[in-house]
């Protein structure tokens, strides 16, 4: 275990202090709002202080929990031992040469599209109103209805820990459902390129606005949630068998499973980190009672091991 005090001291001496803060609330980097406080946090400016900062905190033995815009991620109420690095609000400029752009991996989502449409560019409308990060995106390989961004993704530029920034050709078959395989064991993703379809901008509005129409009617839009909280599995969507297993609406504290989407769970307010991670606990036992069946998380729990 590191000593809090002296990395804090080291921090300060490196001159990395107007960087990384100490003491970071995580519930204000997560979309359910929940999770405690972070030892250490950093937005870095630019790829080049993300690599400072990761040999900073490699160098001292610091866990390093990287996060995009934190919509897809359970934190503990205990908060994380070491750094967080969060790439939402930096590496968010976009290249453009005709139909393939380059984009930083902490753009979000909703600012992609706006982007990408201006210039006629479509391929992304099914993630308009995902709102997460690029970076974030292609580590989930998030997707709504039957387009995903593995679809439209050509190359993905990480930084491996080690200093190194490599650029790495994709095709389709890296992706799988919620995920990539890269072949690296540890990696930041950094930038992407994307190959879009040219579209009159009327067209590309439209689709949006279909896909956000039936996100509104089947999604608890208008709440606090991490997305899905478990994967579909092979025969059936994780919602229907949540349902049938008499879950939908079961609540612990502020903690909800959606009355509108049994595979959302909702906080209504004051809903802690272990309120929500208690109910998916009992999610999985009804469904598994009821189906024989042991649904997979799609949202990442982290930091769990470090104090409970
Ligand atoms: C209201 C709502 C609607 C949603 N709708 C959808 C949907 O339609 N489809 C869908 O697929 N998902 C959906 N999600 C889930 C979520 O938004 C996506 O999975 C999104 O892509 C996560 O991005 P993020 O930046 O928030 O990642 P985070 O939640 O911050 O992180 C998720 C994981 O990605 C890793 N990660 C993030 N950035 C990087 C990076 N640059 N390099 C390496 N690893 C990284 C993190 O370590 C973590 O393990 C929804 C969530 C909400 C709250």
């Amino acid at each position: 275990m590191f000593n809090k005090e002296l990395i804090w001291k080291e921090i300060e001496q490196c001159g990395l202090k107007k960087e990384i803060k100490i003491d970071e609330l995580m519930k204000y980097h997560t979309s359910w709002k929940i999770g405690g406080i972070a030892d250490f946090f950093c937005i870095p400016t630019d790829e080049e202080g993300l690599k400072k900062i990761i040999f900073f905190a490699s160098k001292h033995e610091l866990p390093i929990y990287i996060i995009g815009n934190g919509s897809n991620i359970w934190v503990p109420d205990e908060g994380l031992r070491g750094l967080v690095v969060k790439l939402s609000g930096t590496l968010d400029k976009i290249e453009y040469s005709g139909k393939m752009i380059k984009a930083g991996a902490g753009i979000l989502l909703p600012a992609l599209v706006r982007k990408t449409v201006e210039k006629g560019l479509s391929g992304l409308e099914f993630a308009a109103h995902i709102p997460g990060t690029l970076g974030g995106a292609i580590f989930n390989n998030a997707s709504f209805g039957n387009k995903s961004i593995a679809d439209i993704v050509r190359k993905i530029v990480v930084f491996d820990y080690n200093d190194n920034t490599i650029e790495i050709d994709i095709d389709q078959s890296i992706f799988f459902y919620r995920g990539l395989d890269l072949g690296i064991e540890k990696y930041i993703i950094v930038a992407t390129y994307l190959e879009m379809v040219e579209d009159s901008k009327d067209k590309i509005i439209s689709r949006i606005k279909n896909f956000y129409n039936q996100r509104k009617m089947n999604q608890p839009t208008d709440s606090l949630t991490a997305g899905c909280i478990f994967k579909n599995t092979e025969k059936q969507p994780a919602g229907f068998l949540i349902e049938k297993s008499g879950a939908k609406g079961l609540s612990i504290g502020d903690a909800q499973v959606s009355e509108k989407h049994a595979n959302f769970i909702i906080n209504r307010g004051k809903a802690t980190s272990k309120d929500i991670l208690l109910l998916i606990e009992e999610v999985e036992k009804k469904v598994e009672k009821t189906f024989g069946i042991m649904l997979e998380k799609e949202i990442d729990i982290i930091g769990l091991s470090n104090d409970q």
